[in-house]
């Protein structure tokens, strides 16, 4: 059963999103018209603008890339036989209610992420396990307790979770509840587990995957109970991508690409956006103005006014994960045939799919995201080209040994390195949920946020369609 919470953000949306009859109903009159300036034509500032748009006001979108979309990034190229692969978002929960609002008002469709047949694996210490062995944990961490042995990692997180607060599932939070939040909110994710009686090598079975030694047990715990009623994942039918493009598509030359942003100005009545395009300073002007640029970007924006202190603080620390994407194709889709689903889970730490699932060509397309450690990012450091992708293809065999033969090409996108990210997406440190949380994204005057960082569900479409509609209500007043 929905939660009130849940049921009132749904209602929300109902009106302001899922009526565009009525919001053009209430389109203003020539003499009122306002403009406003977005920045960023990411899925938040598209979606965003495109709300503005029905409502007869004038947008102009200023996007640094030649293209749109962001961090939702499909590659075809240099792919065989059409196959594709996402090199940022790649999935989404079946309880993502924005992301399939937009899918379906596209006419787009969602299909399952991942094969149904097979096993995942985890690949430990140079070992590979299957996960659906009920004894996988215990003979990849041998030192694991007595009461911890044959709990799948399901289970034993659960185990760990047992009698948290449920609201921590509630996507809307206030100051308030982030006060109660915030013992969780004092320590790292593996220092919670901890705390509650994981043994080490629970802790490392647990956080396999990706690295959270730096990461809050707040943000983590949002993150598991928000998606606890999540029964699968799913993709964009023909590539994520297809969100953005067709998102774009009414905006048509709304849409000013290869404009750098570079300062805000803004003062009581109107908004003066700065950018460079073609080696040369450009500005344009509007009513107001909805900033998607990921905090990463925007702190190398000048702002005049200043943010408030608080705003500002956020813009120039919040961390963002260096996540690197890896496809690579291979002749065959060789862990089919020993009953493997091309998931895994490493110690690299990576985490690993079949990006070809569902998809018609016999090749595969395994897909390996990795990074967040110091060392994989100094070892990308020093690679380019060709290497990067082989070693991507040696993170990928420590699951898949057979991959050495079957390899035949494949791509690497390291987002720290994106100029228009400088990041992968935004995760939060012990003690700045309980900081920021409930000032995440509050307007500035006529300063408008939106964006995945903005929003209960960081590093998620959801989040930043989610945001967009937050922005959108906020101008409509
Ligand atoms: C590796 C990876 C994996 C992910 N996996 C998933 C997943 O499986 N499922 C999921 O739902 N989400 C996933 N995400 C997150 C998802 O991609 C983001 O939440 C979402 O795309 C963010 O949209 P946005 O509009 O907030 O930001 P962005 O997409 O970053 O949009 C901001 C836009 O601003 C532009 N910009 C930046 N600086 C400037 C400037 N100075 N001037 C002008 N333009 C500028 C950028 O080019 C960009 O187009 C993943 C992200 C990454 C990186």
């Amino acid at each position: 059963m929905l939660s009130i919470r849940r049921r009132e953000l749904l209602q929300t949306m109902a009106v302001s999103v899922a009526a565009p009859g009525l919001a053009r109903a209430a389109a203003l009159t020539p003499r009122t018209v306002e403009t406003i300036v977005v920045i960023g034509a990411g899925v938040a500032g598209l979606a965003v603008a495109n709300r503005l748009k029905e409502t007869g006001r004038l947008v102009i979108v200023l996007e640094g890339r030649g293209e749109p979309g962001g961090r939702v990034r499909t590659a075809r190229a240099p792919f065989d036989d059409g196959l594709y692969g996402e090199l940022g978002a790649a999935r989404v929960f079946d309880t993502h209610f924005y992301v399939q609002h937009w899918v379906s008002a596209l006419g787009l469709n969602l299909v399952p992420f991942s094969p149904n047949a097979g096993a995942a694996l985890f690949a430990v210490g140079g070992r590979r396990l299957r996960a659906d062995d009920p004894g996988a944990g215990a003979a990849l961490f041998p030192d694991l307790r007595r009461d911890e042995r044959g709990l799948t990692p399901a289970a034993l997180t659960n185990k760990y979770l047992e009698g948290l607060p449920a609201d921590l599932g509630e996507p809307l939070a206030d100051a308030a509840t982030y006060a109660r939040w915030a013992p969780f909110d004092r320590v790292t994710w593996p220092d919670f587990l901890r705390q509650r009686g994981a043994s080490e090598s629970a802790v490392k079975l647990l956080t396999m995957g990706a690295d959270s030694r730096a990461i809050s047990a707040l943000y983590i715990l949002r993150q598991i109970m928000m998606h606890r009623d999540g029964r699968q994942y799913l993709k964009i039918e023909g590539g994520m991508d297809r969100l953005p493009r067709a998102l774009a598509q009414p905006l048509g030359n709304d849409i000013r690409y290869g404009c750098t942003v570079t300062r805000i100005d803004a003062n009581l009545n109107s908004v003066r956006v700065t950018f460079r395009k073609d080696g040369k300073d450009e500005i344009v002007a509007g009513d107001r103005g909805v900033v998607t640029l990921p905090f990463s970007t925007l702190r190398n924006v000048a702002m005049n006014p200043p943010l408030s202190p608080l705003a500002r603080e956020m813009v120039t620390t919040l961390p963002y994960r260096p996540v690197t994407r890896f496809l690579l194709q291979t002749d065959r889709r060789f862990w089919q045939t020993q009953q493997l689903s091309g998931a895994a889970r490493t110690d690299a730490p990576a985490e690993l799919w079949d990006a070809s699932a569902g998809q018609l060509s016999v090749r595969g397309l395994l897909s390996v995201t990795a990074g967040g450690t110091p060392d994989v990012q100094a070892r990308l450091a020093a690679l380019s080209g060709e290497a990067r992708v082989r070693f991507g293809a040696s993170i990928a065999a420590a699951a898949f040994p057979d991959l050495q033969g079957r390899f035949q090409k494949g791509i690497t996108q390291n987002w720290a390195e994106d100029p228009w990210a400088r990041g992968g997406f935004a995760v939060f440190y012990p003690g700045q949920l309980s900081r920021w949380g409930a000032a995440l994204g509050r307007a500035e005057g006529r300063i408008h946020f939106a964006g995945e960082h903005v929003s209960p569900w960081p590093g998620w479409m959801e989040g930043a369609l989610w945001s967009a509609d937050r922005a959108f209500n906020e101008i409509l007043g």
